[in-house]
């Protein structure tokens, strides 16, 4: 089937497609607990067709990956959702708002789930055209950074076999139906730091007989501001943010310790160690300056998203045929992070995105902010994109 085909087919959809996104919208599960999700998923794929849905992840039943085996063999493409949502409560009076506080999609992961849902129902249907196999990945916590849902099923196996991934996020700040591509660097590293500067408590009147972990940490803050300045080439990118200090509690008494959490970002291996290395040097460096002892902890959280280069052409190509020459264009580097990166350490793969932004409904809330909400009308072009993407790719791997 050509592309107009498919987009005929995926604009059928639309009104289907809507109604479950808002369903899947109201009923919010944060990372690792995505199981009433799951169920949802895979009573969809049943109702397909689809037989040996493999449900779980790390022992826990959330996520599930389905494949769908053209009439000839072949090679096998994969397509990939997240399907978590995060853990802050929604603001909003849509009809269909979170029915649970502390829970919400603020990331658009709801539309995720139904477009690949509905890429799955559109190729099922044109399976003896297809020549080897789509996998389905519906892929839990992939906001849960220091426990990653795509770690976790990879380790399970859920690459094996495959050939090429591709992975779409809605996105709020681009407008609806635009598609966003990149070769190469696409989103950053990330790795999450604690520091704990541990001094001795005393009374806010006698400094000389206390040891002060604040001023420690105010001139840590400060210090670390030259690593991105002082130590990392211009010409390449990082940031260190703090994301939380705390510190005491009263007016008069000097605590025992100033406790701080934030982040590393970048996109290059090389400066990641620079960065982590000049980090710890500085916490401690700061410590014996202050007297004080410093408690590091680092966590190595997602690699770079890095798109393979034939992969990212053949999406934009494909992409062009969608929604035409005028809504596709080129995506900045962005500094934020995606676990999709742990894929495309194993295969070839091309993360994209689809504007989802559009005033007038309200949608251009950021992603993660209690306000955030996709526009249903561009799911059509989701899941003509996906479904294009994985016959496109599997045409250029049986060719290779
Ligand atoms: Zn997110
Ligand atoms: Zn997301």
């Amino acid at each position: 089937m050509d592309v107009t085909g498919i987009k005929d087919m995926a604009q059928k959809m639309a009104e289907g497609a809507a109604e479950m996104r808002r369903f899947l919208h109201a009923r919010p599960e944060a990372s690792w607990q995505e199981v009433e999700t799951t169920r949802f998923i895979a009573s969809k794929l049943e109702e397909i067709g689809f037989k040996d849905i493999k449900i779980g992840a790390d022992g826990k039943p959330v996520g599930l990956v389905a494949d769908l085996k053209g009439k000839k063999d072949g090679p096998t493409v994969a397509l990939r959702a997240d399907i978590d949502a995060l853990g802050l409560t929604e603001e909003s009076d849509l009809p269909y708002k979170s029915l649970f506080a502390g829970a919400a999609h603020a990331c658009g992961h709801d539309g995720h789930i139904t477009m690949l849902l509905h890429a799955a129902k559109l190729l099922y249907s044109i399976k003896d055209e297809l020549t080897g196999s789509v996998r389905f990945i519906f892929q839990p916590a992939e906001e849960k950074g220091d426990h990653s849902g795509a770690h976790e099923m990879i380790r399970e196996g859920v690459l094996d076999g495959v050939g090429a991934i591709a992975g779409m996020h809605l996105w709020s700040h681009v407008p609806s139906g635009k598609v966003q591509w990149r070769a190469g660097p696409v989103m950053a590293s990330v790795d999450g730091w604690n520091v704990k500067f541990l001094g001795q408590g005393g009374h806010g009147a006698m400094p000389q007989n206390a040891i002060d972990p604040t001023v420690a940490a105010a001139n840590f803050i400060l210090a670390l501001q030259t690593i991105v300045s002082r130590e990392v080439n211009p010409l390449e990118t990082g940031v260190i943010s703090v994301g939380k200090l705390v510190s005491g509690d009263v007016i008069n008494i000097i605590p025992e310790r100033a406790e701080m959490i934030g982040n590393i970002r970048t996109f290059n291996p090389d400066i990641r160690d620079k960065m982590e290395a000049g980090f710890r040097r500085i916490a401690d460096g700061i410590a014996a300056t202050y007297r004080c002892s410093a408690e590091i902890k680092y966590t190595t959280l997602y690699p770079p998203v890095i798109n393979d280069s034939a992969l990212a052409e053949l999406l934009r190509d494909t992409a062009v045929k969608v929604v035409g020459e005028n809504n596709v264009e080129e995506s900045p580097m962005l500094m934020t992070s995606e676990d999709f990166s742990f894929y495309q350490k194993k295969v070839p793969g091309v993360l994209f995105f689809l504007g989802s932004g559009d005033e007038a409904k309200k949608t251009t809330a950021p992603h993660h902010s209690p306000r955030f909400n996709i526009d249903d009308d561009v799911l059509p072009t989701g899941i003509a994109l996906m479904s294009s993407f994985a016959c496109a790719a599997l045409e250029k791997l049986k060719n290779r």
